[in-house]
């Protein structure tokens, strides 16, 4: 296989900004290579060839032993604030091969994750488990299904060795695609160990890369803020819509383009409760569902705080523009979540009161343990008998509320019905399917994984096949914890 079959065009623009901001690194090569899974859809997009992909060749690549040509590996330098302890962090098991550029010209990160260690690894031995690699790969998925911004999964390669964990795992390689990498953490990383022109490189390659239409801006660096702001308060408020809890929003996981990025401890809500959690290392609830508003807010904080020195030359200047930038933010993300809200219950237009309406609603199903994504399904279809709580007095009168609000707008039943069941799924990625398509993958069945692959990339069909995706775990399976998945 030539590259040229393969369909690589890779460039590495991220190399050319100034050195501090990564190391030159390549993949550590693994004993045999095998995909396990492979994107061909995301493939095809990439302007690459899956059945040229899907060889030894392929293998080779996806595995870290071979780099396709034009690519030029390096580990990406950045800090975070991890749980609100600030640290020195960086790709510590991963690599960026490069940007593949598309046929249409546009550009994506190509990252090996699993690939070994690199100057960042600090005591990490830069290797990933099958497991958890499998399990980015299915949700990261399952967010492009349901329309919300993300990160994207390419391939999972077995690498043919074991990893040292809490047991021995298969040792895999995740290829993800991402619109970059630039993180909140990459911002923190140049205002902490780079002079003002490396943030302004940075600066410039971020604005160059996501919001090119801000170059002509007066002050550019104020509107880069802003526009961070807005889709990352556009993003928080979609995984609010679908009951996703991202699990680690810590600021090296917040990125600069608005992709969802580096699903760990992640999962989907069963039973509507804002104090939500199922990351085992997340004990005071800080990245609970009910807090990602608040904690996206204060990472972009962290965010505006590191841009400072270009918002203005005079510091107070510099606080204050930054100060009114986030002040936006609550209200941005509200103004969001309402109206998605809206749309899940068949509301066209705006009135004052549908933000008590919604309130309401959330309310009840907290009270009354309702499934959130089933609620919303049983709505839509107007199966009312499906829950305990449909049959109570206060849920009949909200009814009642809703009813009487859909009758002061114009569209007929059937368009509000189109409308909620095209933004509300009939199927997530429940956490029980998911770890049976994992645990079969790990026993080397990968149908179960393919299965709900399938099932998750048309979760607004409403069809009858999606009928046993639907269902909530058996008790026996709760409460749910998930791990970091290192
Ligand atoms: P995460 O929790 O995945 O966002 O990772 C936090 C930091 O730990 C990042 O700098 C990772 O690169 C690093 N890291 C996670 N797992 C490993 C590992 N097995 N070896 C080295 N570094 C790691
Ligand atoms: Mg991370």
């Amino acid at each position: 296989m030539t590259d040229n079959q393969a369909g690589w065009k890779m460039d590495n623009s991220y190399s050319r900004l100034p050195k501090i901001f990564y190391s030159l690194q390549k993949p550590t090569t693994v004993k045999a290579p095998e995909v396990v899974i492979f994107n061909e859809t995301l493939a095809e997009e990439l302007g690459l060839d899956s059945e040229a992909l899907q060889s030894d060749d392929g293998a080779a690549i996806f595995g870290g032993n071979e780099i396709p040509e034009g690519g030029n590996p390096l580990a990406q330098a950045y800090a975070g604030h991890q749980f609100g302890h600030f640290t020195m962090l960086g790709d510590g098991r991963a690599v960026l091969l490069g940007e593949q550029i598309t046929p249409d010209g546009q550009r994506f990160d190509i990252q090996l994750k699993g690939s070994g260690r690199t100057p960042y690894s600090r005591g990490g031995d830069g290797r990933a488990g099958l497991g958890p690699m499998l399990r980015e790969f299915i949700i990261s998925e399952a967010m492009v299904g349901l329309g919300i911004p993300t990160t994207r999964s390419l391939a999972v390669a077995t690498t043919g060795e074991e990893i040292i964990r809490e047991t021995m795992q298969t040792g895999a390689v995740l290829t993800r695609v991402a619109a970059s990498h630039l993180r909140v953490g990459t911002f923190q990383f140049a205002a902490n160990w780079g002079d003002t022109e490396d943030l302004r490189a940075l600066a410039d390659y971020a604005i160059n890369r996501h919001y090119p239409e801000l170059e002509k801006e007066e002050n550019r660096y104020l509107a880069f803020l802003k526009n961070v702001i807005r889709r990352q308060a556009a993003l928080i408020a979609k995984w609010q819509h679908v009951g996703f809890i991202h699990g680690v929003m810590n600021t090296d996981n917040m990125t600069i383009s608005g992709e969802t990025i580096d699903y760990g401890p992640c999962a989907f809500m069963d039973t509507y409760d804002p104090a939500t959690v199922f990351s085992s290392i997340d004990r005071d609830g800080r990245y609970a569902y009910g807090n990602q508003p608040y904690i996206g807010g204060w990472n972009l904080s962290r965010f505006a705080e590191a841009l400072l020195p270009l918002l203005h030359k005079e510091e107070d200047e510099a606080v204050k523009l930054a100060e009114e930038a986030l002040s936006e933010f609550p209200e941005i993300f509200e103004s969001e979540f309402l109206s998605g809200m809206r749309l899940k219950l068949g509301l066209f237009n705006e009135e004052k009161e549908d933000k008590a309406l919604i309130a309401d609603l959330l309310n009840l199903m907290n009270q009354h343990k309702a499934d959130y994504t089933n609620t919303f399904k049983a709505l839509t279809f107007g199966k009312l008998n499906e829950s305990e709580m449909f049959k109570t007095e206060e849920f009949t009168q909200w009814h009642e509320k809703w009813q009487g609000r859909l009758g002061r707008q114009e569209q007929s039943k059937e368009d509000v019905q189109d409308l909620m069941s095209d933004n509300n799924p009939a199927v997530i990625p429940r956490n029980h399917r998911v770890e049976e398509a994992i645990e079969a993958a790990n026993n080397g069945d990968l149908n179960v994984m393919v299965k709900l692959l399938e099932i998750m990339a048309n979760p607004y069909e409403h069809s009858p096949d999606q009928e046993e995706f639907c269902k909530p775990a058996p008790p026996s399976a709760r409460p749910y914890r998930t791990f970091c998945g290192t």
